[in-house]
């Protein structure tokens, strides 16, 4: 009786902890920079009561709290990195794939832009476009 009172007591942000986790758990496994769907499928395996509205608010604090980044493409859905550090990317316009670079970050890139305007810079973001190798292959 006692467990299950202090289990009733537990303050209700612990309980939204465990969701946050769970979600950025899911995020750190994959490279393939999925879309919250995809994420909501995932979480719901550990969490089967979990809401998508859920997931969506929980990816929106882990982006403000820079734990995770959103990778926003025009109109189409957005897709989440768990990898927060800067990093640039490689769209494939054919199938949507999007790859990471292991390329270096042009910090001089920021210095150059801010000889453009008055504004004061903080970060930039760079996404190629392009057909990636398998669907360069399904092509031919
Ligand atoms: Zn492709
Ligand atoms: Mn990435």
């Amino acid at each position: 009786m006692a467990t299950q009172q202090s289990q009733q007591r537990r303050p209700r942000f612990l309980r939204h902890t465990r969701q946050r986790e769970a979600i950025l758990r899911v995020l750190r496994t994959t490279h393939e920079h999925p879309t919250a769907d995809w994420i909501y499928q995932e979480v719901r395996k550990e969490i089967p009561h979990i809401s998508l509205g859920t997931v969506y608010r929980n990816l929106k604090i882990l982006t403000e709290m820079g734990e995770a980044r959103e990778l926003t493409f025009g109109s189409s859905y957005s897709r989440y990195d768990g990898d927060p550090t800067p990093h640039y990317h490689f769209l494939c316009d054919e199938c949507g794939k999007i790859e990471d670079l292991d390329m270096p970050v042009m910090d001089s890139l920021e210095s150059q832009a801010a000889e453009w305007t008055d504004g004061r810079i903080t970060s930039h973001r760079l996404v190629f476009h392009g057909v990636c190798a398998e669907c360069q292959k399904q092509q031919q």
